[in-house]
């Protein structure tokens, strides 16, 4: 290649969701790009993240769906036997095909890919691991995040959510140290699919995130399914040798043995090592790349999307981003940017819990107790009713003053995952009760509720 062979307008550091979105983005616009990236397209998310953990979600729901047409009368076993590698062969083909159709979409858009890290040596040049440098007019950072281990002896001898993907076989007996949202998938996952699963979570309750009241219900799900919950533990140590781990809290106690302990206690900025302070781009003390309303770093040519800025760490929010910020520097629209207020967000769960703006507590915080009312519906789905089982859905609407704005929708149950997108539109549109109301009811559903509460 010759030296003007590697000038581009842009670089993007990371092909995972955010810098793909970003790289084709920028090349509809007409500009010069290479992406940089040495593992796998797609990033956590397409690799070991939202999409094989879908697929292993769905594949629970199956098993539970068998164990309920039993129950119905269809002439299959209460609980059928899985063959974990069958499952895990589909879920990489499918993977693959991902693989294939993003190397495609690149090749037509005339983006260079070139499989490999790179390390930025001044605010305008990337260099490649095998020394070869890009001349860049903009760069756009989308490295991404890796599991965070807590500071404890005995921490590598446990695994990460990477590990789960790479699992051959069910792990058996777990503990999952966390309660947020990767905690919460991979039990209710492994517990549906055959595994004994503990969680132990430093805090009071699942989901610090979520509205309370539907993260208490789903303790109680989980408690129903089987799962161990145990809150307020002080991770002190992890002891023992593969296929029999302990875990010790700060008073001395040792928990149960497990096959498998799982660290799922946040994930932390991969913005390390690759140059970026010696080009001048700011990073926060948790290592996050400081950007502003439009994603622009300290170094104004320099954007950064997803992940490694730590700002709503959900890969919509990366690909919006991005978009938007490659819509800013080549497509002629100065003010675009991602409005990172009222973006809906599911825990896939068994049920699933899906949430769009504010908390009831965060809702009475910000408007006083006044002026916020709260509404209800708890009910047994049909399927749940049909086979007498005890889970019920707690679907939840926050509104806020005398005309009874719509300021935040929880739903916890059968179906929340499929049916808050578009009441996420309604949301975010400013619509009120009555609105709701005013909206017929599609009925037999779960969806109708979120229109009829009163
Ligand atoms: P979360 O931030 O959701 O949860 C981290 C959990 O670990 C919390 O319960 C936290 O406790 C606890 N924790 C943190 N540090 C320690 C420690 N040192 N010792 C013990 N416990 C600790 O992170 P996850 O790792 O579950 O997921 C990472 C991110 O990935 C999520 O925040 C989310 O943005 C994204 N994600 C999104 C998914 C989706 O959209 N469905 C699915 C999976 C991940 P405390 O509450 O007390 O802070």
């Amino acid at each position: 290649m010759s030296r003007q062979d590697l000038d581009f307008d842009l670089v993007v550091l990371g092909g995972g969701s955010g810098g793909l979105a970003g790289a084709f983005r920028a090349a509809a616009h007409g500009a010069r790009v290479a992406l940089l990236e040495p593992g796998e397209l797609g990033g956590t998310c397409v690799n070991v993240g939202c999409v094989p953990k879908k697929a292993m979600w769905l594949a629970a729901e199956l098993a539970d769906h068998v164990a309920l047409a039993s129950q119905l009368g269809f002439d299959v076993p209460a609980s059928a036997s899985l063959d974990w590698p069958t499952l895990v062969a589909s879920r990489q083909r499918y993977i693959h095909g991902i693989h294939a159709s993003y190397r495609r979409r690149l090749d037509g858009d005339g983006i260079v890919l070139l499989p490999s890290r790179g390390r930025l040596l001044d605010a305008h040049t990337v260099e490649c691991g095998n020394g070869t440098r890009l001349r860049a007019a903009n760069i756009l950072v989308a490295t991404g995040s890796h599991p965070q281990r807590p500071d404890v002896p005995g921490a590598a001898l446990a695994e990460v959510s990477d590990d789960f993907f790479a699992l051959h076989a069910p792990p058996g007996r777990v503990a999952l140290v966390g309660g947020g949202y990767i905690a919460v998938e991979l039990a209710g996952v492994l517990q549906a699919l055959g595994c004994r699963v503990d969680i132990h979570a430093r805090s009071q309750r699942l989901l610090s995130h979520a509205d309370a009241e539907l993260a208490e219900r789903l303790q109680e799900n989980y408690r129903q399914q089987g799962i161990g919950l145990r809150f307020g533990f002080d991770l002190a140590a992890i002891e023992g040798e593969a296929g029999a781990l302990r875990l010790r809290d700060a008073a001395g106690n040792a928990s149960d043995a497990y096959a498998h302990v799982f660290l799922a206690t946040g994930r932390v900025a991969n913005s390390r090592g690759i140059g970026l302070e010696e080009a001048g781009v700011e990073l926060d003390a948790r290592g996050d790349i400081v950007v502003d309303a439009c994603q622009r770093s300290s170094v104004p040519h320099i954007a950064a999307v997803g992940d490694v800025t730590g700002k709503m760490t959900l890969t919509p929010v990366a690909i919006a981003a991005a978009r938007r910020a490659m819509d800013r520097v080549f497509g002629g629209q100065p003010g675009a940017r991602l409005d990172y207020d009222n973006i809906p967000t599911v825990v896939f769960s068994h049920p699933p819990v899906a949430g769009v703006g504010l908390t009831e507590a965060q809702a009475r915080e910000q408007h006083g107790d006044g002026a916020v009312h709260v509404y209800r519906s708890v009910f047994r789905p049909m399927r749940q009713a049909l086979v007498d089982r005890p889970q019920h859905s707690l679907f939840k609407l926050v509104c806020v003053g005398e005309e009874r704005r719509v300021a935040g929708i929880h739903l916890l149950g059968e179906g929340a995952d499929e049916i808050l997108q578009g009441f996420a539109v309604a949301l975010k549109r400013g619509i009120t009760l009555a609105d709701l109301h005013d909206t017929v009811a599609i009925h037999p559903t779960s969806a109708e509720e979120v229109v009829l509460m009163r």
